[in-house]
């Protein structure tokens, strides 16, 4: 029995494919809703260990990319307020080739232990990489599979939902995050992945220069197709009866 009176804690789980796909693509939502006590668990299905940039200059190899993205991965996690992060320890440019049953299994079993209010992932068309694709119709599916009462949105790449009908979506599809307050977070994110952002000039402007290269709003599509078109500025706000598991 539950006697206290405190609102559960809101739970946020989000699958993606590699180390800074979550500080590159939405970092200030993340940033966002850990500074309002949002329980986060990040999901990285590689350790990004075939990834082209090496450092700048070049400080890592094949053999050390792993480990050095686990550990930035890390600290980007601290900058963003991610609580618990988990990899799948699926190699890098292979989610594609995992098997699909045995990864979706494994991401419903995550979802039954997490029992997130909103899971993010990518969408299985627009993701723009195989690995992020595949990671996405997973998660997707396992998502559908767990029956959660939750939310689920797929990430989107800059303001390109400012125009969903390109993709074949209206507005009341799209949830439209306002990240201003989080730039900083998201900025100390992306400066922690150091041997993928050394390059970017921009990162390394001071800060008020560098983060007037971020756009104020983060963009998600919604799973369930706009059912509803109020809210559409808050990604626990979609009213879903009373949140929690069906069972
Ligand atoms: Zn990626």
């Amino acid at each position: 029995m539950n006697n206290t009176n405190k609102s559960p804690l809101k739970k946020l789980l989000a699958v993606f494919a590699h180390p800074d796909d979550e500080s590159f693509i939405c970092g200030g939502t993340l940033a966002k809703y850990a500074s309002e006590r949002v329980d986060i668990t990040l999901v990285s299905a590689t350790r990004g260990e075939m990834g082209r940039r090496m450092g700048n200059p070049p400080y890592l190899n094949r053999e050390s990319m792993a480990a050095a993205r686990e550990m930035e991965l890390r600290s980007a996690c601290d900058s963003l307020g991610i609580q618990r992060l988990l990899f799948l320890d699926i190699r890098d440019k292979t989610v594609e080739f995992a098997d699909e049953s045995s990864l979706t299994s494994r991401i419903a079993d995550l979802i039954y232990e997490v029992k997130p209010d909103v899971v993010l992932t990518f969408h299985e068309k627009l993701g723009g990489h195989p690995d992020h694709c595949a990671i996405g119709k997973a998660t997707t599916a396992a998502f559908q599979r767990s029956g959660i009462r939750g939310a689920l949105y797929f990430i989107t790449f800059g303001n390109a939902m400012e125009r969903p009908e390109r993709y074949g979506y209206s507005r009341k599809d799209v949830m439209k995050i306002d990240v201003h307050a989080h730039l900083e977070a998201k900025l100390a994110a992306f400066r922690a992945h150091r041997c993928q952002t050394g390059i970017d000039e921009w990162v390394w402007l001071p800060d008020h220069e560098a983060v007037a290269n971020f756009g104020r709003y983060e963009y998600f599509l919604r799973a369930d197709r706009g059912s509803s078109e109020e809210n559409l500025d808050d990604l626990f706000s979609i009213p879903l009866g009373s949140r929690g598991f069906l069972s």
